[in-house]
């Protein structure tokens, strides 16, 4: 291993172990990623001893203007050296009450600390001392699990689990990261669990449920989720949209399935999070808008306007922020039906100013979930649809070059419209002003003060009102 520690950081920590007498390791997740190849800025480093004096002398021997942040309570301690960020620990034994996920914390071995991590591929440790520099230390077989690609606990699972029940999260995480398989003893052992993730705070579950949301496929964290027994514990929404009914011979998709697949489709195409959750959540409503209607099948009318009024409780509960994120998100699930009901038709250039005009910037977005969402079997339908695509694409940019729709800035304001007319504010100025809008996402008359100016002496003729001026 003595290789992988090529960073002058890892010198530094050595000499000042060594002149210390301290037993000291890098461990966890750097290990874990340096040998899967991944590269991490974050090191982690175990001292049997205190690790908030190791760091304090490292940062001495860096340089007077080295910052060492300390957590009294923790027993850690980080500073930063170049792009990495180092943190520092004592090796500690840690034992679990039942009804908290903070351990009570005593002074430990090397041992005891690899006894305390999560998985084996977590547990590993390499020496940073003289004699045994570089040598790896391995209690759990972490190396073979990670040549197996497997997630498994250190010690019992059911143990594991119940002491702090994050880890399930955490398991499903790194499966669905690393592309690993949970192995059966530990994956039964989280379905034994899963009632324990009630102790778990809404914000550490959102946080690993958006590291699933940012992997390359995020469908795998989801369906762990579901076949473990805690997606209805954490997101019961989205496992309401599991499952097909048929009446009448007639079925409907599963919807679950359905969103993961425009999930996973969506990744190559955005590493945006929350472009992300729209595809997650384009078709939430479904359950709630379900309806079997003969002659028609089934229906899901005006599953985009519900969903969209669920995501602000479902953002709230979840604890994700409740800003103008995830306003964007409202928008998207609101609008994902509209390109494609677009594509179906003759693509008019009304229709496309109004989608220009609706989606505003957001509207490269919105195509890009539209066409994430075309998953039919049917290869020829497919064609079809991306084909029409393209037509809406091309025609977007033709109309955006020549009126300007995407930020739509009425040319003629309603202050102008009051003062030609000697008007107070009233509806018959937002009506006159809305007859201008219409006029231009119609083509009827150009994004332009002239043409405008013009059509609204037009209108407000008809109307009956005369220029005092
Ligand atoms: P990532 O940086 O992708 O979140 P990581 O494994 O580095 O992955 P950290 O949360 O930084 O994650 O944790 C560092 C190490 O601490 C882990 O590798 C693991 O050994 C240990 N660890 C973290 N959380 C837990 C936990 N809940 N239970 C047991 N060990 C944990």
């Amino acid at each position: 291993m003595r290789e992988h520690l090529k960073h002058p950081i890892f010198k530094i920590i050595a000499r000042l172990a060594d002149s210390e007498g301290l037993e000291t390791y890098v461990i966890g997740g750097y290990v874990r990623d340096l040998l899967l190849r991944r590269p991490s800025k974050d090191i982690d480093v175990v001292t049997v001893g205190s690790g908030i004096e190791l760091a304090q002398k490292v940062a001495e021997k860096i340089g007077p203007r080295t910052k060492v942040s300390v957590f009294k309570s923790y027993g850690t301690a980080m500073l930063k050296y170049d792009d990495m960020e180092v943190e520092f620990v004592g090796a500690r034994k840690e034992s679990y009450q039942r009804n908290s996920r903070n351990p009570i914390v005593e002074d430990g071995t090397l041992e005891d600390d690899q006894n305390r991590r999560d998985f084996t591929i977590n547990a590993l440790a390499i020496s940073l001392n003289k004699e045994t520099f570089g040598e790896l230390v391995d209690p759990f077989n972490g190396l073979y699990d990670m040549q197996e690609k497997q997630i498994r606990t250190p010690l019992d699972p059911d143990v594991t689990f119940s002491d702090d029940p994050l880890r399930m999260m955490r398991a499903i995480r790194f499966a669905t990261q690393l592309k690993f398989k949970i192995m059966d003893e530990t994956l039964q052992a989280i379905k034994d669990n899963k009632d324990r993730i009630k102790i778990i705070s809404k914000e550490r579950i959102a946080d690993e449920l958006n590291k699933i949301m940012q992997s390359s496929k995020p469908s795998i964290g989801f369906k762990l989720l579901d076949k473990t027994g805690l997606l209805p514990l954490i997101f019961p929404e989205l496992s309401k949209l599991k499952g097909r009914e048929v009446v009448n011979n007639i079925g409907h998709k599963d919807n679950f399935f359905h969103t993961l697949e425009v999930l996973d489709r969506i990744c190559p195409n955005t590493d945006d999070l929350w472009l992300r959750w729209s595809a997650l959540l384009h078709d939430i409503a479904k359950p709630a808008t379900k309806r079997f209607v003969k002659g028609q099948g089934w229906t899901f009318h005006s599953h985009n306007f519900l969903g969209a009024k669920m995501v602000p409780s479902i953002f709230k509960r979840m604890k994700l922020p409740l800003n103008e994120k995830m306003k964007f998100v409202q928008k998207m699930v609101d609008l994902h039906m509209r390109p494609i009901v677009l594509s179906e038709d003759i693509v008019s250039d009304s229709a496309v100013r109004r989608l220009l005009f609706d989606a505003g910037d957001d509207i490269d977005d919105l195509m890009t979930l539209c066409e994430a969402d075309i998953t039919s079997k049917n290869a020829e339908k497919v064609e079809r649809y991306m084909k029409n695509f393209k037509v809406v694409r091309q025609k977007l940019k033709d109309l955006e070059e020549r009126d300007r729709i995407r930020n739509f800035q009425p040319p003629v304001s309603g202050e102008e419209i009051m003062e030609t007319f000697d008007l107070s504010p009233s509806r018959v100025v937002g009506d006159i002003k809305m007859a201008i809008k219409d006029a231009i996402l119609d083509g009827i008359i150009r994004n332009d003060y002239e043409e405008a100016y013009e059509f609204m002496l037009k209108k407000a003729e008809e109307l009956g009102l005369k220029p005092v001026k």
